[in-house]
């Protein structure tokens, strides 16, 4: 089969014939129809991460494609099903995070295209138990963008506590951005949107929100705190800066939902103002297959859109380019097809 790998970190990926896959104990085997290019597989490809994955590996976790081998053991899905295999690619199921809930937290966890192979490949192997199945009706590639930018953001807003009344910020209008900004809207909150690019503003207008701030050239501190300061601030953009920003434009009690993973891993967070301002400050990662399966329930009731482009698997350099300039609205997508 062929498939993207990452050799080096400091090297392009290769288009190259690799065997194919054999489901094993619990396993199947997927024919990809389609992978969207979340910017964790561009983090992942230059070693930007404390944890790093090991080259050579096949990135790629919002893989979407068809059930095509079933492993020994595999009592939940059938030859034809149509899955999408998330980050969580596999959870011990027996610890305490994985007990309570928060499967996502579990140490023993392996992370699709990052610690195994992931989806930029032809065929993709998966764990049974950790598939999200997707709908009948629901588009391979919109399905493709929920199953990491989607779930994320769901998952984001859930944990910043955002309801009606209240003004969250998001930070970074791009793949998990554009979605961050519906949620929130659902949640019955309004939204500032903060990006660097013009057309991605535009984009989050159409989408919902109420306020949109370009910082380059204006401070989003400053229109923010205008506006009586954010409830919540949600923080997509791969910038520590950005992180700072948001933080500041915090009302009073305020939550700030980090969720972005730039390379540069640290941010100066002022304790007074922390302490007297009782502000909250969270991480927020992926989501689990409970969320995965709500956030495709929300888009087949037709209350998200994804906003997306197809490229080829061939054009992965150039793919990641684009995104790495800002060039690209919101999301890419490999079809197989
Ligand atoms: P993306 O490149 O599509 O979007 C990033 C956006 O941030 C772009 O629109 C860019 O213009 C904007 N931006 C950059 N600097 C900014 C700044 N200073 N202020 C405001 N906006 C700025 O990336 P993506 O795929 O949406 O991923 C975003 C980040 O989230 C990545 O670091 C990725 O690894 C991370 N991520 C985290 C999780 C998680 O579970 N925590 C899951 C998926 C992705
Ligand atoms: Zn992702
Ligand atoms: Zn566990």
């Amino acid at each position: 089969m062929k498939a993207a790998v990452v050799h080096a970190f400091d090297r392009p990926l290769k288009v190259e014939e690799v065997p194919t896959p054999d489901p094993g104990h619990g396993q199947v085997t997927v024919k990809m129809e389609a992978c969207g290019l979340c910017h964790t597989d561009i983090h992942a490809s230059h070693g930007d991460w404390p944890v790093k994955p090991n080259p050579p590996f096949i990135p790629g976790h919002e893989g979407v494609g068809i059930v095509e081998r079933i492993g020994p053991g595999v009592v939940n899905l059938d030859e034809g099903d149509r899955v999408a295999i998330p980050w969580l690619g596999y959870a011990c199921g027996a610890c305490e995070h994985c007990a309570s809930g928060r499967e996502t937290l579990c140490l023993n966890q392996r992370n699709s295209g990052y610690s195994v192979d992931g989806a930029y490949a032809e065929y993709a192997l998966a764990e049974a138990a950790f598939v999200g199945r997707v709908p009948e009706g629901l588009d391979p590639m919109d399905a493709a963008p929920l199953t990491c930018a989607g779930v994320t953001t769901y998952k984001a807003v859930k944990v910043s506590g955002a309801r009606s009344s209240d003004l969250v910020a998001v930070y970074g209008i791009g793949g998990l951005g554009h979605l961050a900004v519906q949620y929130a809207r659902i949640a019955g909150a309004s939204v500032a949107a903060v990006d660097l690019v013009d057309s991605k503003l535009r984009l989050a207008r159409e989408l919902g929100a109420e306020c949109t701030v370009n910082a380059t050239t204006e401070d989003p501190v400053e229109v923010i705190q205008a506006l009586g300061g954010a409830d919540q601030a949600i923080v997509l953009a791969v910038s520590p800066s950005a992180c700072e920003q948001a933080f500041r434009s915090l009302k009073r009690g305020g939550t700030l939902v980090l969720v972005g993973l730039p390379a540069e891993n640290h941010i100066r967070l002022p304790i007074f103002e922390t302490v007297l301002q009782g502000i909250t400050v969270t991480g927020s990662i992926v989501g689990t297959r409970v969320d995965l399966a709500e956030t495709f329930q929300l888009h087949s009731d037709g209350r998200t859109r994804v906003v997306r482009e197809t490229r080829r698997l061939g054009d992965v350099n150039e793919s990641f380019e684009e995104i790495e300039k800002g060039d690209v609205d919101a999301r890419l997508v490999f079809d197989f097809r």
